[in-house]
């Protein structure tokens, strides 16, 4: 039996969509206090008014994370409405996909920026609140494309998706005197709005990698969250989760399974 984390305050980025939306309603319903972050007002508020009808306490705040001001300013808020913040989900993320030879200087920079640099200022931003709260949960949304796969097209979201460990293993140590735990979920592929711009062929191909021949829901990843949230995993700091349904795991799947 986990302790209930009622009335803990959470604060996810990229929550209007995918996978943030499936961490923010899991949270809800388990009666967390939640500040959700991302770029549209409109998205934020239509999920604002969603989770209230279902009893949730939540608030909206629309920050571009690649902006340590406008971070800043959401701290300033979440420290306004709640006081401190217990767990921190870092999760925004873009993944266009293109060739090496095609990828712009400005492109390379774009994706860093949102994915890499973006986990380092949001974590930095709420890093006050969090230790405040002298409980202290950081959830890193990576990826196993990079950190532990190659796919084409995507050198530079890998890259982020890689580095994203690399901050995750120093900060887990930075932050333990404060009994904060840094964690990283590496999703392998889950159907959300981004994967559906793909198309349903990319769909249909990666469900034929994967052993369990499906895509992961939202839920599957928010369920990780949620126990890396716990009393109970405060002992876990500095570790990687791969959710991706045995993606990762055959040496070979034509003829195995
Ligand atoms: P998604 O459906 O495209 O949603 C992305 C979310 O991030 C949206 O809420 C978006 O809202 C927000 N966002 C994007 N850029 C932002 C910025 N600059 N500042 C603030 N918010 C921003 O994506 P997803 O598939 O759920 O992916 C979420 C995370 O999971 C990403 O980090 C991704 O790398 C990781 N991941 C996903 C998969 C997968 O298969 N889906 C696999 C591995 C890892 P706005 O546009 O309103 O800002």
């Amino acid at each position: 039996m986990f302790t209930p984390i009622r009335n803990k305050v959470v604060v996810i980025t990229g929550a209007s969509k995918g996978i943030g939306r499936g961490m923010a309603q899991r949270f809800a319903e388990a009666g967390a206090r939640l500040l959700l972050i991302n770029r549209s007002e409109s998205e934020g508020h239509a999920l604002v008014e969603e989770l209230k009808q279902s009893g949730a306490e939540a608030y909206a705040y629309s920050a571009d994370v690649r902006s340590d001001q406008a971070l800043a300013q959401a701290a300033a808020f979440a420290e306004q409405q709640y006081g401190q913040v217990d767990i921190l989900c870092v999760n925004a993320g873009i993944y266009p996909a293109k060739r090496l030879e095609e990828i712009t200087s400005e492109e390379w920079d774009y994706v860093n920026e949102v994915n890499l640099k973006g986990s380092f200022l949001t974590l930095q931003a709420f890093l006050p609140l969090l230790k405040k709260a002298e409980y202290g949960r950081v959830i890193l949304t990576s990826s196993i494309t990079g950190a532990v796969t190659g796919f084409p097209g995507w050198s530079h979201y890998g890259a982020t998706k890689a580095g994203q460990l690399g901050m995750m293993r120093c900060a887990a140590l930075e932050l333990a005197p404060h009994q904060i735990t840094v964690n990283a979920i590496l999703p392998g592929n889950i159907i959300t709005e981004g994967v559906i711009a793909m198309g349903q062929d990319h769909i249909d191909k990666m469900a034929q990698s994967i052993p369990v021949k499906k895509l992961g829901t939202v839920f599957d990843i928010a369920n990780a969250a949620l126990f890396l949230s716990s009393k109970e995993a405060g002992f876990i700091t500095g570790q990687t989760l791969v959710i991706d349904g045995g993606q990762v795991l055959p040496e070979c799947l034509e003829g195995i399974l």
